[in-house]
């Protein structure tokens, strides 16, 4: 996503923004304790515990314990038999925009500007609405859920009816007022996005599964007295903040130009690079940037695919940030630009593309990747007291992952296999907040080929408006 958005500080004020917020929603617990038992347990606590033949105590919505081996099972648990699974964290997608699974694959391999503005702004132009929104973000919820995503973050329009999918699919989702310098298909202007924002942030204060959270597009496109403002309301509820960061070496120049001074700079002046703050991208960070980060305790969301389909001719420094003790989530980016929305897919990237990067294999070990995609990207969702790992007293959100296939057999090592060949099609089972939401490999809270019909319906949609973008020549 990060390309079209930067189109539009050049181009597009005619357009339409792409980018907003969204946010989550969620599920309640089920009834009666759930035991996960006879599974390999990665718990990602602090020590990195693994148990063989371990087990989790799910009671209401909250992991009761985890316990070793030999250890007496409590009675009158409904049981998950876990057998050859791994049993995991759920997998936290620190940046996204979900709605855009609507327009995944309309075009791809082109520049930016072809991309954008032949592509992308007409169809969102045309379509985007609150049932484009909450259609496109319940087929991304399910396509995450079913990949052992139970976490993501996202940026895009409509916050309502997105926040109402995320619920609806029973997903975590952390997401929200948005503002960008343009029109958007919801708001005229920044001042308007923030005028009810807070009425948001009161409706989702506490909710189970949704976790409110504010979003500026990037500072290239929207006035750093706009990033301010909504940067405060996120201090007022102590919420995450989203950014797009330095994904161009423009952006600091453009920033330059309008604040004297560089992008990471022009946040730290405001106080944004507090914990919780979410920088996504962060390709072309300095040493200096690197070190206001981690003073301030803002994290990276890490997005390896999106910046190479983008031919982007670098990575994100993830070894240095993690260096400099900066949190770092891994995140898939939009579904239009990546165009995946699976975590393991990621992980993997994550890690070769470091290790082609700094032509160092010992680069980014898979326990380190994998503990960016759990634990990492909690921690910069400023959410890790109550998810990222399986330890007593957090949220249960738990995925169950198949290793008797045969691209997962034999195992030696559990990162290994879960960063460089496990995908999302291996996972089995998935609780979010307790409930059991994806079992045997089927979601059970929403109608999967309802949801798929109505993405159809709106792919046919797409179709009308791109034919007829053709036949005016220049629709957009
Ligand atoms: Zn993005």
């Amino acid at each position: 996503m990060v390309m079209y958005e930067r189109f539009r500080v050049s181009l597009i004020p005619a357009l339409l923004a792409l980018v907003g917020c969204a946010l989550p929603g969620g599920p309640a617990a089920e009834d009666g304790p759930i035991l996960i038992d006879g599974g390999t347990v990665v718990a990602m606590d602090q020590a990195g515990t693994v148990l063989e033949g371990g087990a989790v105590l799910v009671e209401g919505d909250r992991i009761a314990a985890v316990l070793a081996p030999g250890e007496p099972r409590p009675e009158g648990t409904r049981l998950i038999d876990a057998t050859g699974h791994l049993v995991i964290p759920g997998l936290v997608n620190t940046h996204g925009h979900a709605a855009m699974s609507l327009l995944r694959g309309l075009a791809d391999d082109l520049p930016l500007m072809t991309w954008l503005n032949d592509y992308i702004f007409p169809a969102e132009a045309a379509l985007v609405a609150p049932d484009f929104v909450y259609w496109g973000t319940l087929l991304s919820s399910v396509e995450m859920l079913k990949g052992g995503t139970t976490t993501f973050a996202d940026m895009y329009y409509f916050r309502d009816d997105m926040a109402r999918a995320t619920i609806d699919a029973g997903i975590r989702s952390v997401t929200g007022p948005h503002v960008i310098g343009f029109p958007t298909p919801d708001f005229a202007s920044p001042e308007e996005s923030l005028a009810n924002a807070a009425e948001f942030m009161e409706r989702y204060r506490g909710h189970p599964t949704v976790v409110p959270a504010v979003a500026a597009h990037a500072l290239y496109t929207t006035p750093l007295d706009a990033v301010e403002a909504a940067f405060r309301l996120a201090e007022q509820y102590d919420a995450p903040f989203q950014i797009h960061t330095v994904e161009d070496p423009s952006e600091d120049v453009t920033a330059r130009e309008q604040t004297g001074m560089g992008v990471v700079e022009a946040l730290e002046s405001i106080g944004a690079l507090r914990p919780g703050t979410v920088l996504a991208h962060s390709i072309y960070m300095s040493d200096e940037d690197l070190a206001r980060v981690a003073a301030g305790g803002a994290g990276i969301a890490h997005n390896p695919q999106s910046n190479m389909k983008l031919g982007v001719p670098r990575a994100a420094p993830v070894a240095a940030a993690l260096a400099a003790g900066i949190p770092v989530g891994i995140g898939t980016d939009g579904p239009a630009s990546n165009n995946d929305l699976d975590m393991f897919d990621e992980m993997d990237a994550a890690a070769k593309v470091q290790k082609f990067m700094l032509g160092d294999p010992a680069a980014l070990p898979a326990e380190t990747v994998f503990r960016m995609a759990t634990m990492g990207g909690a921690r910069v969702l400023n959410l890790h007291d109550e998810i990222g790992s399986l330890e007593a007293g957090k949220r249960a959100d738990i995925v169950l992952l198949d290793t008797r296939r045969p691209g997962l057999t034999p195992l030696y090592r559990v990162y290994s296999h879960l960063v460089y060949a496990a995908r999302g099609s291996d996972v089995t089972t998935v609780l979010v907040n307790g409930r059991i939401v994806v079992r045997d490999r089927e979601i059970l809270t929403v109608d999967e080929d309802e949801v798929m019909e109505r993405a159809r319906g709106f792919g046919d949609r797409v179709r009308e408006v791109m034919a007829g973008v053709g036949e005016e020549g220049d629709a957009r």
